[in-house]
């Protein structure tokens, strides 16, 4: 799932220009500040591991995952690789089906807790009480559209250890692993929205004519 961007931090408001006595005014000025700059390289980096990520329509992204057997090294290889992929694209998370894999694993960013690997996961509660809001994703690159969520869910999994997992998850936790788990059953956000939305983001995913 894509991380919405509404909250910048800028905390160099209070930054001195200082040394800036050599500054001859004869060369061009580039803007390079060290926050654009920091900026441009977090970008490069995103789409990095964008390229690495299935974008639709990529037909794995409508195959049902199966249940994870083995936890071996591999396993655990797999999960710190897509919680280092989910970082680059700066998403909250990401399935394994999202990097071609047909596996029931998920990670994303409790927004609390930090970085979680859940395999085999399973919602084995969720609230009667739902909450429509924007969604992004990963794999569906400039898309938003609004997704009806239950707004609490308890989710039942193993780490990629094998260790039990059992969350209860509220908010944005709760939206990002819903979310995930529609992944591992080729379910995308395009299914869960609206005639309108839907049709406006199928308008946007086609493919451009290219201009020569
Ligand atoms: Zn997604």
């Amino acid at each position: 799932m894509a991380h919405e961007h509404d909250h910048h931090d800028h905390d160099h408001d209070d930054h001195d220009h200082d040394h800036d006595d050599h500054d001859h005014g004869d060369d061009h000025d580039h803007d390079e500040s060290p926050e654009a700059r920091a900026e441009f390289e977090r970008d490069l980096i995103r789409r990095h591991a964008l390229a690495q990520v299935r974008q639709y329509p990529d037909v794995a992204l409508r195959m049902k995952a199966k249940e994870v057997t083995e936890f071996d090294d591999d396993l655990v290889e797999l999960a710190e690789r897509m919680e280092h992929l989910m970082a680059d694209a700066q998403g909250v998370g990401l399935a394994a089906t999202q990097v071609g894999l047909l596996q029931r694993v998920f990670v994303f960013e409790h927004d609390e807790e930090g970085t979680k690997t859940v395999v085999n996961p399973s919602i084995v509660d969720r609230s009667g009480e739902t909450e429509t809001d924007s969604e992004g994703c990963l794999s569906l690159e400039g898309i938003l559209v609004p997704v009806e969520r239950n707004v609490k869910v308890t989710l039942e999994g193993l780490d990629a250890s094998g260790g039990e997992v059992k969350l209860t998850l509220e908010g944005m936790n709760a939206r990002v692993v819903q979310h995930e788990l529609d992944h591992l059953d080729g379910i995308l956000i395009l299914d869960r929205t609206d005639d309108e939305h839907r049709k406006e983001a199928l308008g946007l995913l086609r493919p451009q004519p290219a201009l020569r």
